[in-house]
């Protein structure tokens, strides 16, 4: 008898051969080698990575072309488990917020942007989705939900794959009414570019996150670009400098929060381990070797960070890094007691830091009727926090 696909025991046969124990995790190349290593030919690599990504199944019963005995040989050696929906909700500006369920009943969310914000390159007309990397976070940032709940564990690469196809098949099912079939529609193209901004810091889920963008990024899959990704950090500097070293063109974003060490240390724990003097070369050095403009994201806090004083700073940390500065107001998270500034002291700190010479944008709020910020939902789904 055939074992199920999410039995523990296949899980544990694969991971001993090397190979992930989920196939949305296995890159293209890996599937050439294992399915040599099962005495099958290469050129299945296509039919599986087609049913796999373009044709979203979620049994391998349903990848109809495949002879009987490598449909059985797949079924013992991966899973193909698909995050379950707990709930969507929408906002004023169409804004989708998606909360979902794991193996492991963890949760985690991801969020549908429909029009891509300014400060993310110039496809402000294509649809954005921003994804999670870990359950929780494990860097504690004094105003954030995700760290509130602490770092539970990262997730693995089909996990964040399957954030995106899990998205779209919602898409096609809204569309047409055919969730359990394989059809056409399911195909279709609705996420262009990702942010790399959900739940958890990317780059401390390195390994798994790069795997991930690299089977989104397969020319016969989904394929998303390097270049419509954005990874948002909260400033690992050696993994910043990791980052510029690989092929991939991908665009950074910085949570900088406070443009002195004195104020991103009292809201941000990381600063202590990497502070303003390690950052900023390994920014530095991101800059010089991929040539891409670099965000530095900004939120602001009433009474934190929106005093006049950190302009000058963060003005020349702008101009000197030839980055751009994004002000977000900041959302209100419950149990936590910060405030986003009135809409005058945004302008005043926006009107301000353009005037001293920085390339600046003040957020328009995507999403802020359905706690569209950081691990907010799914902290409301779990109680914590209250
Ligand atoms: N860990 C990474 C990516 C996830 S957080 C990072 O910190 O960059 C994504 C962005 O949301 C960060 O800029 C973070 O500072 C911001 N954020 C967190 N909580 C927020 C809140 N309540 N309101 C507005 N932005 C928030
Ligand atoms: Fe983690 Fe980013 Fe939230 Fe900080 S802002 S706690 S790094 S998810």
């Amino acid at each position: 008898m055939l074992k199920s696909a999410t039995d523990p025991k296949s899980i544990r046969m694969t991971e001993e051969e090397g190979y992930p124990s989920q196939a949305r995790g296995m890159l293209y190349p890996e599937w050439g080698s294992w399915l040599a290593s099962v005495n099958q030919p290469r050129y299945r690599a296509g039919h599986i990575w087609d049913w796999l990504h373009r044709k979203k199944i979620r049994r391998w019963d349903e990848a109809s072309n495949l002879p009987k005995k490598l449909l059985g040989q797949l079924q013992e050696s991966f899973g193909i488990y698909d995050p379950e929906l707990v709930r969507v909700e929408g906002s004023s500006d169409t804004t989708r917020k998606f909360l979902w369920r794991l193996e492991d009943r963890a949760n985690i969310e991801s969020v549908w942007i429909p029009a891509n914000p300014a400060s993310f390159g110039k496809s402000s007309s294509r649809t954005t989705l921003c994804v999670s990397t870990q359950v929780g976070c494990a860097y504690g940032c004094k105003f954030c939900a995700s760290g509130l709940a602490g770092w539970k564990r990262d997730l693995d690469a089909s996990e964040i794959v399957n954030q995106i196809l899990a998205v779209e098949r919602w898409a096609s099912s809204q569309e047409n009414d055919k969730k359990d079939e394989v059809s056409a529609d399911a195909e279709k193209r609705r996420i262009q570019n990702l942010v790399i901004m959900g739940m958890g810091e990317p780059l401390a889920n390195y390994d798994q996150l790069l795997r991930a963008l690299r089977i989104l990024n397969h020319s016969e899959g989904i394929p998303i670009g390097a270049r419509r990704v954005t990874i948002s950090t909260s400033g690992l500097a050696p993994q910043i400098e990791r980052l510029a070293k690989e092929p991939e063109q991908f665009r950074l974003a910085v949570s900088l929060h406070g443009a002195t060490n004195e104020t991103r240390s009292k809201i941000m724990p990381v600063n202590r381990k990497y502070p303003l003097e390690k950052l900023i070369p390994a920014l530095e050095s991101y800059r010089e070797e991929r040539g891409k403009m670099i965000t530095l994201e900004y939120i602001l806090i009433a009474g934190v960070n929106d005093h006049l004083q950190e302009i000058p700073h963060l003005a020349k940390l702008a101009k000197s890094l030839n980055a751009k500065v994004n002000l977000i107001p900041y959302n209100r998270v419950d149990g936590l007691e910060w405030v986003r500034p009135t809409e005058e002291r945004q302008e005043l700190f926006y009107e301000t830091l353009k005037s001293a010479g920085a390339r600046v944008t003040l957020r328009r709020e995507k999403g802020h009727d359905i706690n569209a910020a950081c691990g907010q939902l799914r902290l409301k789904e779990e109680g914590l926090g209250k």
